[in-house]
């Protein structure tokens, strides 16, 4: 039976991360960093490997030539064994963007940014698996940067991004504190859901709590708003009820000052594990000179996006937004 080249990649990553995990003591996650990093940089880079342990490794990686494989085969395999991994240690906030929502915001993007050249965002970076499904769908020249509180998903993002070659700046910090990044035209981000717990930073916002903690995702935007350029849009992953909160009052104000709401697109609740976990994609743009509100928002029911019929339809209608709002 013939072997996909997703499973030879999954295989090899599996089994080097194994080995690395029982010699090194860590977890799988931490492992896996590793021996990506390993494939990456053609050598094992652990110093304290018995000579029969770097012996496996070696006949492993001689299997494995990378530049055989396409960004999306090595971007696949490598979302595999993370979410094996991820299994073993689950943490709700930290969940991998899946392929269904990147690629969508993938092709979103792709129609919104008219320029050849941009610069693109992700302030909640994890894995950097939502970051790079967008990346491998545009046929642009993107400069891109990405954000991290958490020091392994970042890792795991640095190593994402140099198996498939994809330059891009990542820094491990809290994306509420000041960053130092340039204005970008464009943000896009699966936005970590809940209180952030840091009130003092937060009071630094508009968007802060009148009492007690505020909502991270709030703050997110806002922060999100504040490094894009004027123009330039922004796809976030929110969840459905970010518009009920105690809170959206608030959001609905700032959104008004500072941002034009050019579409949302909500996922069918059934791809969720309950109604409460269901998710959209809100497309903002910032407001400026020469900005236009869209005739009529971009506003669509997303159906199962494996029944194709209805995909198609879904389709046919997005692009006819784009055709009378975008031209
Ligand atoms: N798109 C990512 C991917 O494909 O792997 C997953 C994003 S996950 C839903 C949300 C991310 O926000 C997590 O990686 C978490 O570590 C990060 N996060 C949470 N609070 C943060 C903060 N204050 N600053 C920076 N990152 C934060």
């Amino acid at each position: 039976m013939k072997i996909s080249p997703v499973e030879q990649l999954f295989t090899i990553f599996n089994e080097t991360a194994i080995v690395l995990q029982e010699e090194l003591y860590c977890t799988y996650l931490e492992a896996l960093a590793e021996t990506g990093e390993n494939l990456f940089q053609g050598s094992i880079l652990q110093e304290e490997l018995s000579e029969i342990t770097v012996k496996r490794l070696k006949k492993h990686y001689q299997e494995i030539h990378l530049e055989k494989y396409t960004n999306e085969e090595i971007r696949k395999a490598y979302q595999l064994v993370i979410l094996k991994g991820m299994k073993e240690n689950v943490q709700p906030n930290h969940q991998m963007t899946p392929d269904s929502v990147g690629m969508l915001v993938g092709y979103l993007v792709e129609k919104f940014m008219k320029q050849s050249d941009f610069r693109l965002f992700d302030p909640a970076v994890g894995t950097g698996n939502l970051l790079t499904t967008v990346l491998n769908q545009l046929h642009k020249k993107v400069d891109s940067i990405g954000v991290d509180i958490d020091d392994l998903l970042i890792k795991l993002a640095y190593v994402n991004a140099n198996l498939q070659e994809h330059p891009i700046q990542l820094y491990n910090q809290d994306s509420l504190e000041p960053l130092f990044i340039d204005p970008v035209d464009a943000v896009i981000s699966d936005l970590p859901v809940g209180y952030y717990p840091n009130d003092v930073r937060a009071s630094d916002y508009q968007l802060k709590a009148n009492d007690g903690h505020s909502y991270a995702h709030h703050l997110f935007i806002e922060q999100s708003v504040r490094h894009t350029r004027q123009g330039g849009y922004l796809f976030f992953i929110i969840p459905n009820g970010l518009f009920e909160s105690d809170q959206a009052s608030q959001l609905r104000e700032y959104f008004k000052e500072n941002v034009i709401i050019q579409g949302l697109l909500q996922f069918p609740t059934s791809m969720f594990k309950n109604k409460n976990a269901a998710k959209s994609i809100l497309v903002l743009q910032k407001k400026g000179e020469n900005v236009q509100p869209p005739k009529q928002a971009l506003l669509v029911d997303l159906p199962n996006l494996s029944n194709a019929v209805e995909m198609d339809r879904i389709l046919t209608k997005i692009e006819k937004w784009f055709q009378e709002n975008k031209r």
